[in-house]
């Protein structure tokens, strides 16, 4: 195996670990964590992405609850559910699966989670809170990509950060992230004006932009830190296959790290979602909540 490559399989086996240690002391002591999941419609998809979580949240023994409604549903009735979940005090994290059918405004679903149990951080009090630098519940996969940078690198303070995409999921929350770990960060986005020149200078390069390859050799510096988060499913001699957004194999020379695409960011994202439902559960007991990031 290339000694470049970072292995998010792995790294995530080693959070869950610490998660299942957690969840048995919480449990122990009378708070079993629980999440629901909330899945609107038939996406397949989505349907794959709650399978995955609820077996997670099963093996590091963390009770979940499922909850199926259809396409057709009326906004009504999903906020009412999420008052009923958001009320029930066994219930810690509160997960709605995005996308939501077109008649159901996502902002407003996402705003009427408590923000005690946006297992999702995306609740603009827990937005808000990164940003102030606040121990609050921060969005996984931005949340994962520091830990492996942490691993890789240890310490971050003074590097050179280029992201490249502005999302609220991914591109913003890892900015303030990377800026709360003491990094320089640049934040390129479709508008910038040569965004391979400014990603040249970066001693670590996050890509979230849904772009196959976009960021080639001549993106990035010798000796840089690459986290692809990218996720493109592409044709390729025939067969489909998952690429990130850089071109892995073509920048794989001059990088001192980097995520495959799959089986780098990607496994990191579930693996946080199960921390933050125990950080969740701790928050709502008065109990001392665990920064955000794993050192
Ligand atoms: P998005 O579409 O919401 O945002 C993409 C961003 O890329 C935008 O801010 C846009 O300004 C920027 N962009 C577009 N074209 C660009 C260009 N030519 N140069 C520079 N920037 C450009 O996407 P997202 O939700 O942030 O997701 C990004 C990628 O990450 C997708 O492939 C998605 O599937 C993947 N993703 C993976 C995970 C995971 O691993 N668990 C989680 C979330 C997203």
């Amino acid at each position: 195996m290339n000694a470049k490559r970072i292995d998010g399989v792995a790294a995530a086996t080693r959070v869950l670990q610490t998660v299942r240690q957690d969840v048995a002391e919480l449990t122990q002591s009378g708070v079993q964590p629980c999440l629901a999941v909330v899945l609107v419609g038939d996406d397949p998809a989505s349907h794959v992405y709650v399978r995955n979580k609820v077996q997670r949240a099963a093996e590091v023994g963390i009770r979940s609850l499922e909850h199926r409604l259809p396409t057709d549903i009326d906004a009504r009735e999903l906020l009412s559910l999420i008052n009923t979940l958001n009320a029930d005090p066994t219930v810690h994290g509160i997960l709605v699966q995005m996308p939501l059918p077109p008649q159901i405004d996502e902002a407003s679903v996402i705003q009427a989670i408590r923000p005690e149990k946006d297992v999702d951080g995306f609740h603009r009090e827990n937005v808000g809170g990164l940003v102030l630098g606040q121990n609050v519940l921060t969005p996984c996969t931005p949340t994962g990509c520091l830990y492996l940078l942490e691993q890789v690198l240890g310490e971050l303070s003074g590097k050179h950060a280029v992201v490249i995409g502005r999302s609220n999921i991914v591109g913003k929350p890892v900015a303030s992230l990377l800026l709360q770990a003491h990094c320089s960060v640049t934040l390129v986005h479709s508008r910038s004006k040569d965004a391979a020149a400014l990603c040249r200078q970066a001693d670590i390069v996050i890509a979230a932009v849904g772009r196959p390859r976009m960021v080639n050799a001549e993106w990035i510096k010798p000796g840089a830190v690459v986290i692809d988060v990218g996720i493109n499913r592409i044709e390729e001699n025939g067969r489909s296959r998952l690429v990130g957004d850089v071109d892995y194999d073509a920048v794989l020379p001059q990088v001192s790290a980097i995520t495959p695409v799959p089986g780098g960011v990607g496994p990191m994202t579930i693996a946080f979602l199960m921390r933050n439902t125990v950080r969740a559960a701790r928050l709502q007991n008065s109990l001392p909540v665990q920064p955000a990031a794993i050192r």
